[in-house]
């Protein structure tokens, strides 16, 4: 549990009267001021336990009510310039899948629940995305294969390999995942990282769809924003445990996206593509060697990609109880990885963008348990997202 929250001071007038209460209520007494942001932090964590106890005590309503008034009073008032990270949603595009289906639609939603009420955002900061445009869907993929996903002219066996049956909601949900990935894309610019809760959708290729990918977002926001003009080159860290072979073949043969995979060696898709870079692993590979061999991955990857910018596909499936996973990655080692990819990111002075990517755990709880900490670890860490905005922006100057 925390220690306690700081009587906020500038800028908070009006909560005033509703805080110190609340002080009394869960630590007794008050405590050092704080800065404006600190406070912020620490009271919405503070709603959060509120919540929690609430749900298992049965006494939520007492406590959470004015707890909840004061966080959201405190958030219209936030210091200007507040660092931020902007979350893309798009998880009410539900698809009608057959109960029976392996895919864990409802991952989605418990991720969203779980940002949601963790206090840890403001109202503006969770954001449905626009859909991606034909002409932003077509800088990755073939015209006639974007039409034919439209109309619902796939063949049946091009509807297999996907692994989703046609509706108007695939579409939809497709085009709005790309969509948030490109946005996010501007969005870290402007804050140094910023978070898809979906896409990653690595397994589509030009003219094609497979493995649940209809487009892939991170080569439609790569091409999206090298067409902004913002950025030239753009570095993708694709940690889902199967290999990006939509994205390697994508950009086979361009050299401004730079591809990295790490995977496993045995693993669905049998026959892979070239990757820029491409480590593959044998099954059931433990923590540590995971994460030597991606130390070794991020570093030669950002080197070699002179990027300004990063897509990291932070696949919940190299853990160990993970359906298709064949790997042996704990949740610790998983925690781990999102650690480094942050930090190598950050030293290298790259906004990074999150994507989620895959995740089958035989419990979904685990697939929403691993997204959830890479997001949470974003979210704790967005004062630095901030500075490294900055120096970003000035390496780009
Ligand atoms: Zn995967």
């Amino acid at each position: 549990m925390h220690s306690g929250f700081a009587q906020p001071r500038c800028g908070c007038l009006q909560i005033r009267e509703t805080v110190p209460l609340l002080w009394v209520f869960l630590h007794g007494q008050t405590q050092k001021v704080g800065s404006p942001l600190e406070n912020l932090r620490k009271l919405r964590s503070s709603v959060h336990l509120a919540k929690k106890m609430g749900t298992e005590l049965g006494r939520g309503a007492l406590l959470f009510r004015p707890l909840s008034i004061a966080a959201r009073q405190l958030r219209q008032q936030a210091p200007i310039g507040r660092p931020r990270v902007k979350v893309f949603y798009t998880d009410q595009y539900v698809l009608p899948l057959p109960p029976t289906h392996t895919f864990p639609m409802a991952k989605y939603r418990l991720l969203r629940q779980a940002v949601d009420d963790s206090g840890l955002l403001a109202d503006d900061e969770l954001v449905t995305p626009p859909s991606a445009s034909d002409e932003e869907l077509e800088r990755a993929h073939a015209r006639d294969y974007v039409e034919r996903v439209s109309q619902n002219r796939l063949t049946d066996a091009e509807q297999l390999k996907v692994g989703f049956p046609w509706s108007e909601h695939l579409v939809e949900r497709s085009r709005r995942s790309s969509g948030a990935t490109i946005w996010a894309t501007h969005a870290a610019l402007e804050d140094g990282c910023s978070i898809n809760l979906a896409g990653g959708t690595h397994h589509a290729f030009r003219d094609r769809g497979e493995g649940y990918c209809l487009f892939n977002d991170s080569v439609v926001a790569a091409r999206a924003i090298q067409a902004s003009g913002r950025v030239r080159r753009v570095v993708v860290l694709d940690c889902d445990v199967h290999q990006g072979n939509g994205t390697a073949s994508i950009c086979e043969f361009d050299p401004t996206i730079y591809t990295f995979s790490i995977h496993g060696a045995k693993n669905y898709p049998l026959k892979k593509e070239r990757s820029d870079l491409d480590i593959e692993l044998p099954d059931r590979t433990e923590d540590q060697a995971y994460l030597d061999a991606l130390e070794r991955g991020l570093r030669h990857a950002i080197e070699s990609s002179r990027a300004e910018l990063a897509i990291y596909l932070a696949g919940a499936d190299p853990y160990v109880d993970d359906r298709l996973g064949r790997m042996a990655v704990s949740m610790a080692g998983l925690a781990e990885r999102d650690r480094m990819v942050f930090d190598a990111c950050h030293r290298a002075g790259l906004p990074f963008v999150i994507t989620m990517a895959g995740g089958y755990a035989r419990r979904v709880e685990d697939t929403v348990a691993i997204h959830w900490q890479t997001v949470r670890r974003a979210l704790r860490q967005y004062a630095r997202g901030s500075r490294l905005s900055q120096e970003s922006r000035e390496k780009s100057r």
